[in-house]
Order: structure tokens, then sequence, then C-alpha cells
């Protein structure tokens, strides 16, 4: 099967500081650096990772907020990074985004009604009566009462807000939905409520999500697949049972040694020393080098190439390459 959304080797560099005559002070965040994935249709893809690792960026570049350095970005079958202006509006019906924080992102003077319709005016969809039609629709679908269309976003709660954003977000033919960080703010109990909407609406309207989290416990609640982002690179991938049960880079074994038991909404403490480098000029070699546990001579100055380790599933660490010698090694 063609898979829905296609990332081959996107990569993302800014430049910051000033750069002098020689652009001497000039450094670069490597944001997201030669990443690829691919999501089947239907399917939850999540990306975890620490604050920093650039997972954000890669939501954003999906949706062309920010356009890449480099790569393809495919959706069903077409690349999208060269599509001209009108060809992008047809594409951005198809592919929505919520974010972590809904109150900031709805406008305090716009009624809870208009903000769900507002993609729907951006894009000239529909007769008044038509849209009106389709709010009562967009409101039963994510469980609010339609008395809150004429509410204000400070009268709704967090998760009241988010199932607007959600909302929102589904108003256009959507098939593809980036979470981001979509639960993160929300209290436990919230938190399973909004997944289990996202899971219910996934499975009614065949939605392909790309889940990004920090939070191992709701991505093993909600993910089929599972991509481990570290400074800007996947170090491995691999379907969720797989990854939670034979996790094969130490970067994810640290993460799910992290993860708390009862309160995962909290930010877990991980299992690894140190804090995650800059992503300014990161560490050469395997950039996990500077925490990882197993560091050995060659981590420090060679970057260790993707190796398979089972189906659908590999990671990039030396190790890997010295303990599976059957293993073919590849270079992503
Ligand atoms: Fe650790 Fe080396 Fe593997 Fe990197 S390549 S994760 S430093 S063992």
């Amino acid at each position: 099967a063609i898979p829905f959304l296609r990332v081959s080797n996107l990569t993302k560099h800014f430049q910051v500081g000033r750069g002098g005559l020689l652009g001497r002070n000039r450094s670069v965040v490597r944001a997201v650096d030669n990443v690829s994935f691919s999501i089947a249709r239907g399917e939850t893809l999540a990306v975890v990772g620490e604050s920093g690792c650039g997972k954000t960026t890669l939501g954003r570049l999906v949706l062309r907020l920010i356009e890449a350095d480099s790569g393809q970005i495919e959706i069903a079958g077409t690349e999208i990074r060269g599509l001209d202006h009108r060809a992008m509006q047809e594409f951005r019906r198809r592919v929505q985004i919520v974010i972590q924080d809904p109150f900031g992102s709805l406008n305090p003077r716009m009624l809870i009604g208009q903000a769900i319709m507002e993609p729907l005016d951006i894009h000239s969809v529909g007769t008044a009566k038509a849209r009106r039609a389709r709010l009562a629709e967009l409101l039963d679908l994510v469980g609010l009462p339609q008395s809150f269309a004429a509410r204000f976003p400070h009268q709704l709660s967090g998760g009241q807000r988010q199932r607007v954003g959600i909302a929102r977000a589904l108003a256009l033919e959507t098939d593809l939905l980036i979470c981001d960080e979509a639960v993160s703010a929300l209290d436990v109990s919230v938190q399973a409520q909004i997944v289990n909407l996202l899971q219910k609406l996934k499975h009614e309207r065949q939605l392909t999500y790309l889940f990004i989290s920090h939070d191992m416990a709701i991505v093993r609640h909600i993910a089929d697949h599972v991509a481990v982002m570290y400074l800007g690179e996947i170090v491995e991938i691999a379907p969720k049972a797989q990854l939670f049960a034979h996790p094969a880079h130490p970067y994810t074994q640290a993460l799910l040694k992290s993860v708390p038991r009862a309160r995962v909404h909290e930010r877990p403490e991980l299992a690894i020393k140190g804090d995650i480098p800059s992503p300014i000029d990161p560490p050469s070699g395997c950039r996990f080098h500077t925490r990882c546990p197993h560091v050995m001579g060659i981590c420090r100055s060679t970057p260790p190439a993707r190796t398979t380790v089972g189906p659908d599933h590999s990671a990039n660490c030396h190790l890997l390459a010295q303990a599976l010698p059957a293993a073919k090694g590849q270079t992503a």
C-alpha cells in the first residue's frame, strides 16, 4: 500500500547568532536532520522525544508552515514541497494541526461557533445554511452541547477548549491530523477523554495521525508506530509493541525507564544523566554519546548508520551493528 504520508531525508537547519565578516559567529541549529518515515492511511505514528529534539519543527515542516531546506514530503503520493499557492490551498484542507494550548490559539473575542467555522470561511466552503448544519455536526462529533456555539473560550474548561480545537481541525475534509502535544496541558482524567475522542474519530473517519508528544505513557496508548527523536534525528522507529517490548537504542531504553506509572502528565525525570545538549552544533559522531551509558570510542567520531533490527524496526547505534552481524546495516 502507498503510505499516506511519506517523509524522506527531511532537513531544516536554522542559522542563529550574528555572522561577522566571515560568518564566524554564526551557529547552526540542526532542528531536523535527514528525517525519514512513512505512515499508512488510518494509522498513528507517534514522534517522541524531549523538548528541543525537533519534533515540533517536524510537524510544522509537514504543514509547510515553515519550509524545509531539503528532502521530500509526499501526501497520498503527491510531493507537496513544490506546490504553488493554489495547489497548496487544496492540500491545507486535508492536513490540520491541533496544538497544546487551545486557549492561546482561540481568539478570546470570537464565539466558539465562529471559531469552529473559521476554516470554512477561510476556504469559502458552503452556504450559510450548510455551514450551520456542519457546525451542529462538528459539535456533536467532539461531544460538546450545541449551546456551546454561543460561548466564549474563557467560559470553557481546558478539555472543552481542546474539543473545540479538534472540531476546528476537522471542519474541512481533513485526512491527516498533526497533534502537537495536544493533550499535554490537560489533567490526567481529561487527557484520557481527549485521547479516547481522538481514537474514536480516527476509526470513524479513517484519519491518519502524526502524534507529537514527550509522554511515553500517552504514546503507549495511542500509537501504532513510534519514532524516537533526539537532537533533530530519528534514532529508532518501530511498531509500538516492538518498541516497548524490545527497545534497541539506549536513548529509547532510558525514555522507557523514565515513564512514571501514575502521574503521566508531569514531565518524567529521565533515567539518564545530564541534560539534552543544545541542538546548536550538536555532539559529533552519535549525538547521544554525551549521555549514553554504553558509549564507545567510535561513538564520538562516527555517526551510527540506521540498522534494521526487526520487521519495520530500525535504530541508529553502533552497538547494534556489532551485536547483530547478520543484520543489514543501511544508511538512512
Ligand atoms: Fe550509545 Fe554509541 Fe549507541 Fe550512540 S552509538 S547510542 S553513544 S552506544
